[in-house]
């Protein structure tokens, strides 16, 4: 009972109940060919090949047909639905058996390829931590989601994912609820409106009453965002499927020709079997499986197989600043008052306001000002302006804490102020007049000099985005040696940017970590997320995520798209070959039916293995 009921799970599993079938028919044909060597089979029609045949073979020709008379398209189901039927007509059982065989396992590796494309999002999604920021004796503390209680309040922070299912107590946003409804406007949510686990806070903050445990909510909302992350993904269109209509010409073509000449049906059937794309059809899944397998082992996880081709014509990198090429994990550096505030009050009137802030920049004054020994003030109407600063009321004063060009889109005077090299300079202002200055400086990623070069050296130029001003962006690119800067850029002008290298022809890569980056992500041919220090904003806009924030894996990154395409290419071209060989063998009787598809077989091993070698690709450094 109990191995019936094992029995059952197992294959309702469709991948595995796949691969079951494809071992029982390599096996069946083993066997075939065995006792046909030996002479065993007999009489000819009991050969252990129909096992290949019906397992593998019947839902080929069931595809072929429906495909044929519902949907009119020819895809390259029949042309090896055609081979089968030649094959079964001649006799040929294990000929037709092989074929059906390698079809099978060329799906199989599709749908292997799938799944592992969909494992990389489960584990993109895995990596929006599992915790919650609870309230509980008036602190804040960041605590597994599935130790938090019903009625407990819990902080949610502007690009935040919601942990848990509540209701709203305190403040107001909008919410991204895609991943639950389909519906891409946020929803704008204030006090007594409900907000659901794995949708996504945008830029407000706000403190929620706990509805539901999280081990009610917690599987529905990974659930929920792999099926976000998932809409809109394109399969790759099979090369093979896109010359099918073309192929079926041709071989009729052929078939047709040599009967007339030869006046042979077993050779124009024979051309008919050769014919079969095998090798062809399996060049591209292959290759796909392989670089994804590769890259996941090398800490970068890669959403679909398209991106990856995209991501072999990328010839422009474009990195952010703040949390991508620095560590963004600021700290204060100076305070400065600007009139007659005292230094002390600048930093708990900036603490305050940024007490909500999710930004590195935000988190450090808060965090600098606690560690002195202050105590925040609850900030009211509290709002992000992405890629500028916060504003929020502060014991009754208006205060806006921001870049310069932030401040003066407010309508706010700005002073001017310095900068030392390589720091960043934010502005407190308070009703209305900047009053201070605190300056923050990050360090710079170890490796993202030596990343920069090699990625220069494998054909792309680099450039930096940011939300900073010139002189703080100027100094960490050069010390990393980035030419190109754009500075002062809203998250409308990175994505302005990007697009401006589009419309020259360029292939533009997009690495960053922020809010404030997620929708130059979506822009760019290729986005790529930090994974550690990356809001689940951004991991969520990107197609491939660094695991470890390692930039040095980006030159493997380069290297290993680009071997995938060359392997592709070199499938493609050497299965055609190949086939145009074993076809011209066939037209002139020089191989049967038997033989053909041993050649046949030859071609198909010969793409597989050359595609597997993609697994152990490592680049070679000068
Ligand atoms: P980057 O594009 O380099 O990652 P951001 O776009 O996140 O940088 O920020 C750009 C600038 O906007 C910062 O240098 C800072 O001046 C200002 N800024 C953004 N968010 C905040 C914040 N929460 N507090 C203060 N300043 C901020
Ligand atoms: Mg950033």
């Amino acid at each position: 009972m109990k191995l019936c009921s094992a029995i059952v799970g197992f294959l309702k599993d469709g991948l595995r109940r796949d691969a079951l079938l494809v071992a029982v028919s390599a096996a069946s044909l083993v066997l075939s060919f065995a006792m046909g060597s030996a002479g065993m089979i007999d009489p000819e029609w009991a050969d252990p090949a129909w096992a290949a045949i019906v397992l593998c073979g019947v839902p080929i020709l069931y595809d072929a047909v429906t495909g044929l008379v519902f949907r009119h398209d020819i895809k390259a189901d029949v042309l090896v639905a055609m081979a089968i039927v030649a094959s079964v007509a001649m006799s040929e059982f294990f000929a037709a058996g092989e074929v059906a065989f390698i079809m099978a396992l060329g799906g199989l590796l599709e749908d292997w390829s799938a799944d592992r494309s969909r494992q990389g999002i489960e584990d993109l999604v895995a990596m929006v931590p599992d915790t919650a920021r609870v309230i509980r004796g008036g602190r804040e503390e960041t605590v597994p989601a599935s130790s938090v209680g019903i009625g407990e309040r819990v902080r949610v922070l502007p690009g935040e994912t919601v942990p848990l299912d509540g209701r709203i107590a305190e403040g107001s946003t909008s919410i991204d609820q895609s991943s639950l409804t389909g519906e891409p406007m946020p929803v704008d949510k204030g006090a007594g409106d409900g907000v659901y686990s794995g949708t996504v806070n945008q830029l407000g903050a706000f403190d929620m009453e706990v509805t539901e445990r999280s081990e009610d909510s917690s599987f529905q909302r990974l659930v929920r965002m792999v099926e976000a992350a998932d809409a809109g993904r394109t399969r790759i269109v099979r090369t093979a499927d896109r010359w099918a209509t073309w192929l079926v010409a041709l071989v009729a073509v052929i078939t047709v020709v040599t009967y007339v000449a030869f006046r042979d049906l077993s050779r124009a059937l024979t051309v008919m079997i050769v014919f079969c794309p095998c090798a062809f059809i399996l060049a591209t899944p292959t290759a796909v499986v392989a670089a994804i397998g590769n890259l996941a082992k090398h800490g970068i996880l890669v959403r679909d197989g398209d991106s990856l081709e995209s991501m072999a014509g990328v010839d422009r990198i474009a990195f952010d600043k703040t949390g991508t090429v620095t560590e963004g994990r600021p700290s204060v550096v100076s305070v400065a008052s600007l009139g007659e505030m005292s230094r002390d009050d600048v930093l708990m009137y900036a603490a305050s306001a940024e007490s909500r802030s999710e930004h590195p920049l935000g988190k450090a004054i808060s965090s600098r000002f606690e560690e002195d020994g202050g105590t925040v003030g609850e900030p009211q109407d509290f709002r992000v302006s992405v890629g500028g600063g916060v504003s929020a009321v502060v014991g009754g004063h208006d205060v806006k804490v921001g870049s310069a060009r932030f401040l003066g889109s407010e309508g706010i005077p700005v002073p001017r102020t310095d900068c030392p090299p390589g720091s960043t300079v934010v502005l407190v202002a308070v009703d209305g007049t900047v009053r201070g200055a605190v300056t923050l400086s990050d360090r710079v990623r170890p490796d993202a000099a030596d990343a920069v070069r090699r990625i220069r050296e494998n054909g792309a130029e680099c450039i930096m985005l940011t939300g900073d001003a010139e002189a703080a962006a100027e100094a960490v690119a050069s010390s990393v040696g980035i030419r190109e800067v754009r500075a002062d850029c809203r998250p409308e002008d990175k994505v302005g940017a990007i697009r401006s290298l589009q419309e020259d022809g360029r292939r533009v890569c997009m690495v960053g970590d922020g809010i404030n980056d997620a929708p130059s992500l979506k822009t760019a041919d290729v986005g790529i997320a930090m994974g550690g220090a990356g809001s689940g904003i951004a991991v969520g806009a990107a197609d491939m995520v660094l695991v470890g924030d390692d930039l040095s894996r980006m030159p493997h990154l380069q290297f290993l798209a680009s071997s995938m395409m060359f392997k592709i290419r070199s499938n493609i071209a050497f299965s055609m070959c190949w086939n145009m060989m074993a076809v011209s063998l066939a037209v002139f009787g020089i191989v049967g039916p038997v033989a053909g598809a041993i050649v046949h077989n030859v071609g198909s091993v010969a793409v597989v293995v050359n595609s597997f070698l993609l697994l152990a690709a490592k680049e070679k450094r000068c």
